[in-house]
């Protein structure tokens, strides 16, 4: 087995074990992306916007300076990581995948950056996304779409493509993504990965280039259920940079994780949702779902249907928050103070040079947002709008709160489909918003999610999703019953699902 199939847990301990530098480690996976990436020649996965190998490099070799020394910062010091372009990271270029921050470099880190720094993990880069994480198929980048790794013709999902692709082509095992509708479980869906979208307030959205404040949350993307808890783990806990921030330490995951891949599920209650079935859910995914259930009843959970009447509305809610929290967030985009500007011909004023340069910087989907977020927030449609969506909010925090009265962790498939064909519904803003069905309710809410894969389509051959949702900071939950059904998947389909071309003997691409 190549260094770059190895799990995160697994090169931690061959670095502690002294069978490996991070040197090594981390030349593989740039090797790896350098033979994968490649968007130049339109040959690809693209799912890198910037590489820093010369940065990480260096970082790999203070990093096995200290082993050497026998001062590791942490469990994971050493193991490569990529960063989705989201999060600030002081002198790497930072786009959210939008041509109005081209070339923009942060004077400084967000906290989840500072917070992997100080623990030693080498910096791989910056993944793509869809522009201001708006999109199910991460084809809204102003830097091109991302490819599948099971599929190059096919979308890898959205926003956070790029960490899903790198994390399941290999090029890394560890990435932060950001899920504010879905945009880390529903990319991990479409490429087979497991995706973490933490308690909201649990882990620091300071340096986050904002879309929805109130939904926004970082979150690991990987290989493992393990090795999301132990990312989970290091960028989780209390910031007095950010307001939202909760007071309660992350703590438990890691071993709720092991926990549960010992496979034993007695006295855990397992709520399928009832509004998350029926006509819109694809039959493979939907055939692998109830296997995965089966499996739990399996391990010996207690499996029952709950109702969740106000789901049915949290879509409608959620398209008029998210666009109106955006267009508040992207008005400091005027081109006065940083990043694109474009100035007209004659004697524009500073309006007309703010028009020119939102004109050229921000993308349709974008464009299409900021205005009806607009619309919703002004004066004549506020309650109409924005009121009845808080609302809904409102009662489905409710229905969340009597459900898991009956049951411990609710599950659904993570989306409704597998991954589509690139550019099938490009333009087509509803059917990639109808992608977000079963994640959207947990960011209106602000409770944990994860997805994990589920197997693989016996129509199309490509990965599905499974979803487990908790209470509000019993994130260990999701990774207690999530390992769980990992394990036993592992078992069934006698690897870990991975993509195939990507897999097999550390060669690349087929
Ligand atoms: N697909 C959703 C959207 O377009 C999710 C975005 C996200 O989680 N960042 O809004």
């Amino acid at each position: 087995m190549s260094l770059i199939h190895l799990s995160a847990a697994e090169q931690a301990a061959a670095l502690a074990a002294g069978e490996v530098t991070s040197v090594e480690l981390t030349q593989a996976h740039l090797d790896q992306i350098a033979a994968t990436n490649r968007p130049e020649n339109g040959v690809g996965l693209n799912s890198f916007l910037h590489v820093d190998a010369e940065g990480a490099l260096a970082q790999a070799a203070a990093s096995d300076a200290r082993r050497a020394a026998g001062a590791p910062l942490h469990e994971l010091d050493g193991v490569p990581i990529a960063i989705k372009d989201v999060l600030a990271t002081e002198g790497l270029p930072t786009t959210a995948g939008s041509k109005i921050l081209e070339g923009w470099i942060p004077p400084y880190d967000g906290t989840v950056t500072a917070k992997i720094k100080a623990a030693g993990l080498p910096i791989l880069g910056k993944t793509n996304m869809d522009e201001f994480a708006m999109g199910s198929a991460n084809e809204n980048s102003a830097y091109g779409p991302v490819k599948n790794p099971w599929d190059h013709t096919r979308i890898p999902g959205g926003s956070g493509g790029g960490s899903a692709a790198a994390v399941s082509s290999f090029q890394a095992a560890l990435a932060i993504g950001s899920d504010t509708g879905g945009s880390i479980r529903q990319p991990g869906a479409m490429t087979g990965t497991v995706g973490v979208k933490p308690t909201y307030g649990s882990v620091s959205r300071y340096g986050v280039i904002a879309l929805a404040n109130s939904l926004d949350q970082l979150g690991p993307v990987t290989r493992t259920v393990l090795d999301s808890a132990l990312l989970h783990e290091l960028i989780g806990g209390h910031d007095p940079m950010d307001s939202t921030s909760v007071a309660t330490a992350v703590t438990g995951l890691a071993d709720a994780a092991r926990q549960g891949a010992a496979g034993d599920l007695a006295g855990v209650r397992v709520g399928i949702v009832k509004e998350l079935q029926g006509d819109a859910w694809s039959a493979p995914v939907v055939e692998r779902f109830e296997e995965s259930i089966e499996i739990l009843k399996g391990l010996g959970a207690e499996v029952v249907e709950v109702s969740l009447p106000s789901f049915v509305h949290a879509m409608a809610a959620y398209y008029l928050i998210l666009p109106a929290e955006c267009s508040s967030n992207l008005a400091k985009f005027d081109a006065m103070r940083y990043g694109l500007r474009v100035t007209p011909d004659g004697d524009p004023s500073a309006e007309d040079v703010m028009r020119a340069s939102r004109d050229a910087g921000f993308g349709n989907e974008v464009k299409r947002r900021i205005l009806i977020g607009t619309y919703a927030l002004s004066s004549g449609y506020y309650d109409a709008y924005y009121g009845q969506a808080q609302k809904i909010r409102t009662l489905i925090i409710e229905d969340f709160t009597k459900a898991f009265e009956q049951v411990d962790v609710l599950v659904s498939p993570t989306a409704p489909t597998t991954a589509w064909a690139l550019g099938e519904k490009a333009d087509d803003p509803l059917a990639n918003y109808l992608q977000d069905l079963a994640t959207i309710p947990a960011n209106l809410a602000g409770v944990p999610g994860i997805s994990i894969p589920s197997g693989v389509s016996s129509v199309d051959g490509l990965p599905t999703g499974i979803q487990f949702l908790a209470p509000v900071l019993e994130d260990a939950r999701l990774y207690r019953v999530g390992a769980a059904l990992e394990a036993a998947l592992t078992k069934q389909w006698g690897a870990p699902i991975a993509a195939p071309a990507y897999a097999g003997n550390g060669n690349g691409e087929a």
